[in-house]
């Protein structure tokens, strides 16, 4: 109850426990699911996993774990089956490998009840990560690709998030809302940042919504008081440093860590 509270208080923060379970649920929940990943399916898993070597913030042995298994999908051929994956996962836990930080747990995406938040809420922010992780590993770097993250991330959407209306109106949104024009890293940063915020507003006095963390336009004006104008619209370069700030490697904390 005390931690409860005191995760509350801290604000916008981002547990490496919040990164690592939202990842441990997709390869050993979500993909495990799909019997045979082949073609389109086997292209969009091999991105994903591809921006997970190169921007989840995993130490050594987390980064070695994440590329073995980047490596046998690639020398699978043409077909691999999710179980297999979630077998390759449980299997490195098993070895005592130190890949993760710490068990399964929510910390700031822990729900007022085991219905509401959790992986969802993991997964969108292991996401705004990667844009940030991107754009911060990127500076100057001009053969870097802006839409690396986006695409990864349609693609996981489109073929492994369980959630179906949830994958269909954001494919959508992609549509809509232009995705394929985002021609910086840090418009991506902010492209999905406008994009949770759509679907917050869509969610808004939802059944769905945990009656404890209400849907907001993020971030909160008391969190970030210079992201509006006087006339309420927002400052994008300030909406971007707050979330440069918030979703900065540095500034991702373990349990314990204040
Ligand atoms: P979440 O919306 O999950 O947000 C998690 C955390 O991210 C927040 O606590 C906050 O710290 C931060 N955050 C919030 N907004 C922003 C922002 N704009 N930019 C950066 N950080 C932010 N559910 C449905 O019922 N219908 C849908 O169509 C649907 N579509 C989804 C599409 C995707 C791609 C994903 C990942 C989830 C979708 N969901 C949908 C689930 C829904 O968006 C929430 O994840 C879920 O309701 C849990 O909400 P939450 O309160 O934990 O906050």
């Amino acid at each position: 109850e005390n931690l409860k509270k005191k995760i509350k208080q801290m604000g916008d923060v981002v547990f490496q426990a919040d990164l690592e379970t939202a990842l441990r649920y997709s390869l050993k929940r979500e993909i495990a699911l799909v019997k045979s990943i082949s073609g389109e399916k086997l292209e969009a898993l091999t991105k994903y996993l591809k921006v997970l070597v190169k921007y989840f913030p995993f130490g050594s042995q987390g980064q070695q774990f994440l590329t073995q298994i980047k490596d046998k999908v690639a020398a699978v051929g043409d077909s691999v089956s999710g179980a297999d994956i979630a077998q390759w996962v449980s299997k490195a836990e098993e070895d005592g490998r130190q890949v993760f930080s710490s068990p399964p747990q929510w910390l700031a995406c822990r729900g007022s009840s085991a219905t509401f938040r959790g992986y969802p809420c993991g997964l969108w922010k292991m996401f705004h990560f990667l844009t940030v992780a991107a754009a911060e590993q990127n500076v100057g770097n001009e053969d870097a690709y802006p839409r690396e993250i986006l695409d990864a991330m349609l693609g996981y959407i489109k073929h492994f998030f369980g959630c179906q209306d949830c994958s269909q109106h954001f494919q959508e949104m992609a549509v809509e809302k232009d995705m394929k024009s985002v021609s910086s890293l840090d418009s991506a940063v902010l492209w999905l940042w406008m994009a949770h915020n759509t679907v917050n507003k869509r969610l808004q006095g939802d059944a769905t919504e945990d009656p404890e963390f209400p849907k907001i336009q993020f971030p909160a004006p008391e969190r970030c008081p210079t992201c509006k104008s006087s006339d309420k619209s927002w400052i994008y370069p300030e909406v971007l440093l707050y979330l440069k700030h918030v979703y900065s490697s540095i500034n991702v904390r373990y349990i314990g860590s204040d």
